[in-house]
């Protein structure tokens, strides 16, 4: 590195050292994709009508030597930033849909795809490998994006998820209700499914105006014809609060939390795949 950097070094040691972790960070992390360390566990997704588990939504861990199992909040900002999320994200792609054609029934499996990933032309062309190599339907993958995605070119974003949704993709709109601009958005993109964040969910079942935000939600979406689905769903209350409030879809720690594939196989193979028995599944 030039000469000068080393009196900036002399001031800011702290900043320094930081920025020398966030370097092994990527670098291990970059290792983790080559070496097979990073892993799909599925959580959940159960519809409210019938109780039934209608798919699950893939959540990336990384199993690092040092570090244990790292969560996405800990390694997908630095992914992104590095553009390292592009090839992960082909990974996750293409693993979620290859494992999720070895479950035995037909429901969706659910990926949350970057808004970086969207800035990137294959993602499309990945999409249609990762359903072809896995011989998986395209009806049965989901893609889940978050407000970010609508707000880069807005032009180019609306075609890809056009492509996506004429291979038979349904798209998701995820942590709704913490960006900004959520409301004019929801008339120009082809959301099939509108997943209220778990910040208001978490404020359900106590009698307060988490609820009145629920319902305007869950009308909302489905005046737009949206599904709705609530995530984050942890208790009985809540869950009585969104069946009232119209909301088709759950997904939360009373129902299950995520597992990996060969545990998501054996739940649907349990009598009906029901749900609704909270702690059946518990697999950290
Ligand atoms: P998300 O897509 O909104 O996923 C829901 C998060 O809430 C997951 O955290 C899940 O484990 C957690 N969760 C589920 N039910 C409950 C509950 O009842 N209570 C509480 N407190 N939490 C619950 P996780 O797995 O740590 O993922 C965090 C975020 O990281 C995800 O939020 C998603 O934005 C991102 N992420 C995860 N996997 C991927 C991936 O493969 N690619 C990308 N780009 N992002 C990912
Ligand atoms: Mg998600
Ligand atoms: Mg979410
Ligand atoms: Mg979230």
């Amino acid at each position: 590195k030039a000469e000068g950097r080393g009196t900036w070094r002399f001031f800011a040691p702290e900043m320094d050292a930081r920025m020398q972790a966030r370097r092994k960070l990527e670098l291990d992390l970059r290792r983790a994709l080559a070496e097979g360390d990073l892993k799909l566990l599925y959580q959940p997704q159960i519809d409210t009508a019938s109780g039934r588990i209608i798919g699950f939504e893939a959540l990336l861990r990384w199993h690092d030597e040092e570090r244990g199992v790292v969560a996405p909040a800990e390694f997908v900002p630095v992914a992104e930033e590095t553009g390292l999320i592009i090839p992960i994200g082909d990974w996750v792609l293409r693993t979620a849909c290859r494992e999720a054609a070895t479950w035995p029934a037909e429901v969706t499996v659910a990926v949350n795809v970057s808004a970086v990933q969207f800035r990137n032309e294959t993602l499309v062309e990945t999409v249609k490998q990762a359903l072809a190599q896995a011989g998986l339907p395209g009806r049965r993958l989901e893609v889940e994006v978050t407000e970010g995605v609508m707000l880069q070119d807005t032009a180019a974003t609306l075609a890809i998820l056009h492509r996506l949704r004429a291979l038979g993709v349904r798209i998701s709109m995820d942590d709704f209700g913490t960006g900004y601009s959520s409301l004019s958005y929801l008339r120009s993109f082809p959301f099939d499914k509108i997943k209220i964040d778990q910040s208001f969910i978490r404020d359900l079942g106590q009698g307060g105006d988490a609820r009145a935000i629920v319902r305007a939600i869950a009308g909302l979406s489905g005046s737009l014809g949206m599904r709705t689905s609530a995530e984050g769903v942890e208790t009985p209350a809540q869950y009585a609060e969104l069946q009232a409030e119209g909301c088709a879809e759950v997904q939360g720690f009373l129902f299950g939390r995520p597992v990996p594939s060969e545990v998501a196989r054996e739940m649907l193979r349990l009598p009906a795949a029901r749900a609704g028995a909270p702690g059946a599944q518990d697999a950290a």
